[in-house]
């Protein structure tokens, strides 16, 4: 018999989560055994220690991952991550999602992640610099416009991607625009990437919110972690109407229950380095994911929503900007209660979207607009997220098994296609 304490690290772990996901929506598409087995393992895993000499003189060896989860809809496709915390489980992880991800929003790429375990915090501007650059190179066999392509995830953002673009193409000899996306957008990144994971889920939340019959005007949300997604999201939801009552930060947080001036906000947080100590709210010490609100949306970690708190969610919408917010075992309360969780492989997808806009662009050489980047980004989005409610309807089953049904059918429909080289 399992231990409490063995349960709660299995809950807590990001890759048990992923196969618990995976193995539900695979037995209700009656997948084989063996298609089952390939699918579920990584592609390609790499580990590599990376040396750097830190300012001091001192040489310090952090530990790098690449984990390519699938290439068979196209080129590998995901974040990199910098934190203390990355394990190679974690990273497993995410590549999965990510193959997942892509192919509900039904776009060529296939699933990729990787990350640095360290503490961006701690070190000098100079020394990520050369940790990004140092990681870059020693992958760059992995790495390229038509192999594994990284873009921006926690802690890393459009001067990591340059510096990654950059090393890159040193060694390339060559401008190499594709190999990275989330780039800035005067080194060939695209109009709107930096807002389209918060753009996707305004997209994703307006139509959970017309499919169950709650007006997005008012609506009362609350949002968990105030980097790139959760304030933008904030910031778009609060220009649709929204009430944004509570935001938190890895620092603190700041609530009011008769909304927060977000764009205030989004300032205070950008010139202090969090959303803590907000004069236009009151400090929030209790945890955000109990706050009384309509629409929760977690978009900082992993982990967050778990047994021992899916009770005590009180949101009627659950978008979850970060990846694997809720764990399976809260996810099963959380679909008793009859929460619609719009899950992350579909309500976070806008960044990947546009980050596959980015390299199309970058293919092209042509730019566009970023009124056009938008409207096809609300184009793709409105029908993922109609794709994955039809299958959820047809089953009868919640949303996320519906688009983890969507995504591993989708890729395994290719497979079918192209068969098993001998
Ligand atoms: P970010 O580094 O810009 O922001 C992360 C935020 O979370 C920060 O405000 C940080 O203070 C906060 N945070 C960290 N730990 C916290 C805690 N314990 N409690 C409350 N807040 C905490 O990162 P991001 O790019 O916004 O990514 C957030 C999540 O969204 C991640 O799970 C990431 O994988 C996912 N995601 C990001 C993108 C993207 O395009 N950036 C796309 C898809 C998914």
């Amino acid at each position: 018999m399992q231990s409490e304490g063995t349960n709660i690290q299995k809950e807590l772990n990001p890759l048990a989560n992923a196969e618990s996901q995976f193995e539900e929506a695979a037995r209700l598409l009656s997948l084989d055994a063996g298609l089952r087995e390939l699918i579920k393992r990584p592609r390609r895993v790499t580990v590599a220690s990376l040396p750097v000499v830190m300012d001091d003189g001192r040489l310090r060896v952090f530990t790098g991952y690449r984990v390519q989860h699938s290439i068979a809809r196209g080129p590998a496709k995901g974040g990199f991550r910098l934190h203390p915390d990355v394990t190679l489980e974690e990273v497993e992880a995410l590549a999965a999602w990510m193959t997942w991800k892509c192919a509900v929003v039904d776009i060529p790429f296939g699933g990729a992640s990787g990350g640095i375990a360290v503490d961006p915090e701690k070190i000098s501007r100079g020394e990520l610099e050369r940790l990004t650059r140092r990681y870059t190179a020693d992958l760059s066999d992995l790495f390229g416009p038509d192999t594994d392509v990284p873009g921006p995830d926690v802690n890393t953002n459009e001067q990591v991607m340059a510096w990654m673009q950059d090393t890159y193409s040193t060694y390339a000899r060559r401008t190499v625009m594709g190999v990275v996306t989330g780039k800035p957008v005067i080194a060939g990144g695209s109009r709107g990437r930096h807002e389209a994971t918060g753009r996707g889920m305004l997209f994703c939340v307006r139509e959970a919110c017309k499919h169950l019959g709650i007006p997005l005007a008012g609506a009362r949300v609350a949002v968990q972690g105030f980097g790139n997604v959760g304030s933008i999201a904030a910031q778009l939801l609060a220009k649709d109407g929204a009430k944004i009552v509570a935001a938190t930060d890895v620092k603190g947080g700041a609530h009011n229950p008769e909304g927060l001036d977000v764009e205030r906000a989004v300032d205070h947080a950008k010139s202090t380095g969090s959303i803590a100590g907000f004069p236009g709210g009151r400090p929030l010490t209790d945890p955000v994911i109990e706050y009384d609100c309509d629409i929760l949306i977690p978009a900082a970690l992993e982990n967050v929503v778990t047994q021992a708190n899916a009770d005590r969610v009180r949101a009627k919408i659950v978008a979850e900007g970060a990846n694997g917010p809720t764990t399976h075992e809260a996810d099963l309360r959380l679909t008793e209660r009859r929460v619609f969780v719009i899950p992350d492989i579909l309500a976070n997808s806008g960044g990947v979207t546009v980050s596959y806009f980015e390299w199309v662009q970058n293919n092209m050489g042509f730019y566009w607009s970023e009124a056009e980047v938008n409207q096809r980004l609300e184009q793709y989005m409105v029908r993922a997220f109609q794709d994955v409610l039809r299958i959820s309807l047809e089953y009868g089953v919640n949303m996320r098994v519906a688009a983890f049904m969507l995504g591993i059918k989708r890729v395994v429909d290719v497979i079918q296609l192209r068969g098993v080289h001998a």
